[in-house]
């Protein structure tokens, strides 16, 4: 039995989490739920799995689950994350919090020497040397729930990096696949919101639009499984059955196929290292017929080679980078920002970032900020250039 922390219990990836507890009672126990503002939901999963802790971000909305939930521990705000984090029973903390939250408790974890499965890219992106850094000295695994590093994962299954000609992270292509570029200007809302294959939170449905979510990806998997950047590569593979895929050294190439559902990623990082039944995904090859791959193209989505220079230069470009997007994504969604704005915003901060190598921890989250201001700056710019 395995005791699980989840982090972001409402949310996309905390429902597929929730699912696949259900599915697994003899395997895989619930001890704390966090959410960040939807207290009713998280009132809801605490009543119906009874863990042992609760944490809610709005720390003003706490009263309903005091009152509800007798014998659990409730507690709010960052603070309280941190205590979920460091939950004396449990084995794996599962951080699926959107945004930069994520990335103190995951730190804590590791450091209470729980085992982290880590769905919020900000982390590696942001912090990716710390991270790994802390786990290997406090002996701890820093398990991939995201599909794509799941994949990579368990085509590696161990075998060191001298033997890896490339990673290839496989991308849908987003719903612009195949917008031509003249269209890009008029890309409305509502059409990056309609994800082709996959349903999922608003920022990272937008980031699959933009491409930015396989350039944060890229991040990911360099620091994931210590590689360099420019091994790091990208294919646009848009059924996505192809989760991703390992070329080795020989010319051998090892991918992992299934139809998508986030469940599985989710359960293989729970339960690792042991595979265990379940009935959930059933992948007809015959039936998807025909599997494609094709290059992505940089002129329509610059997002990859802004992520490929964050990573190869390293140090707080990558949390700029991440920030910069992150305000650019959020202004978009308040149509403060066209879609195309979106990258030529983070490329502006990007150019203006003097970046410090080998940050600690403040420094990065110092550059977090920075690019933050920067980035409405540059929006606010852009508006008015618009206007
Ligand atoms: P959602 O927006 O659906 O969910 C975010 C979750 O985080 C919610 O439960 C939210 O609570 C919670 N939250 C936000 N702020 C806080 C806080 N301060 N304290 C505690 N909880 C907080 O996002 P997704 O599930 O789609 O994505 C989560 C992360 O996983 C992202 O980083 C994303 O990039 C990554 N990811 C997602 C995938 C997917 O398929 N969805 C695939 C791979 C990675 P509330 O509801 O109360 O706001």
């Amino acid at each position: 039995m395995k005791n699980v922390v989840l982090l972001g219990s409402t949310g996309s990836i905390g429902a597929s989490t929730l699912q696949v507890v259900e599915d697994h009672p003899e395997e895989l126990r619930l001890v704390g739920l966090a959410a960040g503002t939807s207290v009713e939901a998280l009132l809801q999963q605490a009543l119906k799995h009874r863990p042992e802790a609760v944490c809610l971000g709005d720390e003003s909305r706490l009263a309903p689950l005091r009152e509800a939930s007798e014998g659990m521990r409730v507690v709010g705000g960052s603070q309280g994350l941190i205590e979920l984090a460091e939950w004396p029973s449990a084995d794996i903390v599962l951080i699926a919090i959107v945004g930069t939250a994520g990335l103190r408790p995951a730190l804590a974890a590791i450091r209470a020497g729980k085992d982290i499965a880590v769905a919020s890219k900000e982390i590696l992106v942001m912090a990716g040397e710390i991270v790994m850094r802390e786990a290997r000295k406090h002996g701890v695994r820093v398990l991939a729930v995201d599909s794509e590093h799941s994949a990579i994962f368990q085509c590696l299954d161990g075998k060191p990096q001298e033997s890896v000609r490339t990673l290839w992270l496989t991308a849908s292509g987003g719903p612009f696949r195949l917008t031509p570029k003249s269209e890009f200007s008029s890309i409305t809302l509502e059409r990056a919101l309609k994800h082709p294959s996959w349903v999922m939170g608003r920022k990272i449905t937008i980031d699959s639009a933009t491409l930015f979510n396989k350039g944060l990806e890229m991040i990911e998997a360099r620091w994931l499984f210590n590689i360099e950047m420019d091994r790091v590569q990208v294919v646009v593979h848009p059924q996505s059955v192809v989760h991703s895929m390992v070329e080795y050294v020989d010319g051998s190439i090892l991918a992992q196929l299934s139809t998508p559902d986030m469940c599985l990623p989710i359960q293989y990082a729970l339960l690792y290292p042991n595979r265990v039944r379940s009935e959930r995904v059933q992948t007809r090859l015959a039936q998807l017929g025909t599997l494609t791959f094709e290059d992505p193209d940089p002129a329509r989505f610059p997002a990859l080679d802004l992520a490929r220079t964050s990573g190869r230069t390293g140090g707080t470009l990558p949390a700029v980078l991440n920030a910069a997007n992150e305000v650019a994504v959020e202004a978009f969604c308040q149509r403060r920002l066209s879609f195309e704005g979106i990258s030529s915003t983070v490329a502006r901060v990007l150019e203006r970032h003097q970046v410090v190598a080998n940050p600690s921890l403040e420094e990065i989250f110092e550059a977090d900020s920075w690019a933050r201001r920067m980035s409405e700056d540059a929006v606010g710019n852009s508006r008015d250039k618009d206007i």
